[in-house]
């Protein structure tokens, strides 16, 4: 029931038949669009009772071809034990502890389909991890470009998936330079090469929608008044809002939508800026440094639709300082019985903050999307773990040679 692709900028269609990136006249976002009003006559949200517990029962709103699938979605949401009302999606408990799996699985899937071999990505951490995986699912190959900092658990998750690790001394936005870079080498169209950075192909944002229907199916079909979605690339945004319109095209749900709330980390919030200075793109955030490895990203790629998102559901963009995300995580382990990502964690501090401004009252429904597992963090939250990693896994001195990717990028 996929027709077309569709650019978020200028509205052009692009046959979804073939690999395709960002759009060639503008650059936009190019999302996947489907026969809405075919899909309604065969298919109803009735008949997803039964179906197996993960994200591909939607299959109906996916492009059909065969799933690189490890069990990704359908996640548990939590009533919390301290706010009634809150609801946490707890996206630690997909494949490779976070939401990536989702993006990832839809996106290996159709790279697969296409016939792709290389998949590049620049990933701040989790996203590595989640390409590495499906990649090695797929017997496709993963060259991951990521920040020498990451966490230990994903550069080491990466090793053991058998990818390609390129380490790189600077941000997620320095990463997304190797990768174009690359780009620009012999090899990239004769070799089978593509580029999976976020909001760079359609799919991911496939992948990442399946959390907005969860949401609705889990509250049984019922909106909640808020989400609050820690914003890093911001593709969970931007897929909870499509799988919305869709859903109500389909008559699963009304016009009803919830308030989309953006957090950031206080030392990367590009959004935030943004949003309190009333413009709809945001700026390259200078010095970007928080241990919320996930919202460490300079200026997301979609900038422009988070924007008008956060604008048309009348949400907000909310801040958290590293303090703050770090006391969060340490109560929500200790109150919920959940160890959360650092990232998932600041939605805690976005909400108490909410509250407190009277943004929510104690009786709105607000969904706080844990994205991550906090396994994943442990350097991160126990720094006694970070210089034992250090030493027991120093950054592997292998891998690939530099001259079969144009030799552009050295190997570390
Ligand atoms: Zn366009």
């Amino acid at each position: 029931m996929l027709t077309h692709l569709e650019c978020t900028r200028c509205g052009e269609h692009y046959p979804a038949d073939r690999p395709q990136s960002v759009c060639p006249k503008d650059a936009g976002v190019l999302y996947a669009r489907y026969d809405l009003a075919a899909i309604k006559r065969s298919f109803s949200s009735a008949r997803l009772a039964g179906r197996a517990p993960t994200m591909w029962r939607y299959d109906a709103v996916l492009p059909a071809a065969n799933p690189v699938s490890l069990g990704e979605g359908f996640t548990p949401m939590l009533a919390s034990r301290e706010f009634p009302n809150v609801f946490i999606k707890d996206e630690g408990l997909n494949p490779t502890g976070s939401f990536k799996a989702r993006g990832l699985s839809a996106c290996v899937t159709m790279a697969r389909h296409f016939g792709l071999k290389k998949l590049a990505i620049p990933s701040a951490g989790n996203a590595a991890g989640a390409l590495a995986a499906y990649a090695t699912a797929a017997g496709l190959e993963a060259h991951i470009f990521m920040p020498k900092d990451v966490p230990a658990a994903n550069r080491i998750e990466c090793d053991y998936y058998d990818a390609h690790v390129i380490l790189v001394d600077g941000l997620i936005s320095d990463c997304a330079k190797k990768v174009a870079d690359l780009k620009q080498s012999d090899s990239w169209n004769k070799d089978g090469w593509f580029d999976v950075s976020t909001t760079k192909e359609p799919y991911r944002v496939e992948g990442k929608k399946t959390m907005g229907y969860e949401v609705a199916e889990q509250l049984g079909w019922r909106i909640p008044q808020g989400i609050i979605y820690p914003t890093g690339g911001g593709v969970g945004l931007l897929g909870m809002w499509k799988a919305f319109e869709e859903m109500e095209a389909l008559g699963w749900i009304g016009s009803e939508r919830p308030k989309m709330i953006t957090v950031q980390s206080a030392g990367c919030a590009p959004i935030v800026k943004a949003w309190d200075e009333h413009k709809s793109s945001a700026e390259m955030w200078p010095h970007a440094a928080t241990l919320a490895s996930g919202l460490r990203v300079p200026k997301p790629y979609a900038d422009y639709l988070i924007l008008d998102i956060l604008k048309k559901s009348r949400g907000t963009a909310v801040s958290a300082t590293d303090e703050e995300i770090l006391e969060a995580t340490r109560h929500w382990a200790k109150m919920e019985g959940l160890f959360a990502a650092p990232e998932g964690a600041a939605c805690l501090v976005a909400y108490r903050k909410l509250r407190a401004s009277s943004f929510f009252k104690p009786e709105d429904t607000v969904v706080l999307f844990n994205t991550g597992s906090g396994l994943k963090y442990l350097d991160v939250l126990d720094p006694s773990v970070a210089r034992t990693l250090v030493s027991a896994f120093p950054a592997p001195a292998k891998r690939p040679a530099p001259r079969q990717i144009g030799g552009i990028i050295g190997p570390y």
